[in-house]
């Protein structure tokens, strides 16, 4: 009997599993906890995703006060877990995807197998490697100028980066900082011409190029008070005074683990259907900053987290179930979890 409940368990196919502890991921569990779907959910060993290194958040509509960014995550699970939802707090090792088959996740040789996968890995900002840009982050140093913009109301600030996120950060941050200067390591910028002209029309934007950062330098009261920079060609070093520095080279989407086997494209960001989740494997939804190259905020990921459950329940009710989720081979039945689809 004993042996029969442990080969059970084993061959148990979940309804969803979702990857991802961040806002879209738990705003995924949320919904398909209260939809009774009972998630399981692969939060990562530093769940809480890019809010974890966040401080303060203003603009998550219903904190009026705001909040700081790992309490808004502790908020957002406890809120999934008041449905039930189901943590692992550990890093995904593997995962085999089907089209429409059962969808395995692997923790080491640990397997789990659901019907549906919700994959919300999030990004990550590309960061300069220099001294001081980690130790200064949340006093001086950030990486989300829409999130942090608004701090630095009549102050100096840096730049770095000469693409699109940085025209757009600087454009945003130029509304409060008394003057901003972008720091792009080459002459030529890899912005659209469009956001290049923008961020020139603006009176209190100069640039500074080619430079390079060297190193973020804190000050005796523990903030930012000056970025250590080369010149790329002659190599001459100096360094700029500055109450600001927003890193905007970029971001790198957590899809490792899925690539190759579900479509991507060419940066690596996981493709879905537009105006939806759904990728191009049935079974398989993507949200969340692992889609997105464009909004990457809290709230479009939360958005995104819901409808991704919703499409997974919509999948759960429409699709005949798969073969394999009531046979398993050998012939072990399998115990399927029951949803309310
Ligand atoms: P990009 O890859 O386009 O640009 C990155 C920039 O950072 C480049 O100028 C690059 O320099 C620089 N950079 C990279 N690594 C370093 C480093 N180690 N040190 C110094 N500088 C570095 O990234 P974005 O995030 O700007 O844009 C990504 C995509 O999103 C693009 O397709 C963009 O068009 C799109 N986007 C569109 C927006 C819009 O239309 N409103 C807004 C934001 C993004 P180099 O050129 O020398 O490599």
């Amino acid at each position: 009997m004993a042996e029969n409940a442990e080969k059970n368990a084993k061959n148990k196919v979940e309804n969803v599993i979702i990857i991802g502890g961040g806002p879209a991921g738990y705003t995924a569990a949320l919904y398909t906890a209260r939809a009774n779907l009972e998630p399981l959910v692969f939060e990562g060993f530093q769940w809480g995703g890019q809010l974890q290194n966040t401080t303060e958040v203003e603009n998550y509509p219903g904190y009026p006060d705001g909040i700081m960014g790992p309490e808004m995550m502790a908020q957002f699970r406890a809120q999934a877990e008041r449905f039930g939802t189901r943590f692992v707090t550990d890093d995904v090792d593997r995962v085999e995807l089907s089209d429409g088959g059962v969808q395995k996740v692997f923790l080491g040789d640990e397997e789990h197998r659901a019907k549906t996968i919700i994959l919300a890995m999030g990004a990550e900002p590309k960061r300069l490697g220099v001294p001081g840009e980690m130790e200064l982050g949340g006093r001086g140093v950030s990486t989300c100028g829409v999130c942090d913009g608004a701090f630095f109301k009549d102050q100096r600030v840096i730049v770095v980066g000469g693409g699109d996120s940085a025209m757009e950060d600087s454009i945003f941050i130029s509304k409060y900082a008394s003057q901003l200067t972008v720091l792009n390591r080459r002459d030529e910028f890899r912005a659209s011409k469009i956001m290049l002209d923008r961020t020139r029309e603006k009176d209190n934007i100069d640039f500074k190029t080619p430079y390079v950062p060297l190193e973020f330098v804190g000050g005796e009261s523990g903030k930012l008070e000056k970025v250590r920079v080369r010149h790329a060609e002659t190599g001459v070093e100096e360094e700029i005074e500055t109450d600001g520095a927003f890193v905007a080279i970029g971001h790198i989407p957590k899809s490792e683990i899925v690539q190759g086997q579900v479509e991507t494209d060419e940066d690596g960001y996981i493709v879905t259907e537009p105006g939806s989740t759904r990728t191009n494997l049935a079974g398989v939804m993507a949200v969340g900053d692992v889609v997105d190259h464009t909004y990457r905020q809290a709230i479009t990921a939360a958005g995104t987290g819901c409808m991704g459950a919703l499409d997974a329940e919509r999948y759960l009710r429409d699709a005949a179930p798969p073969v394999e989720a009531h046979w398993m081979p050998g012939g072990e039945p399998a115990e399927i979890a029951t949803g309310s689809g």
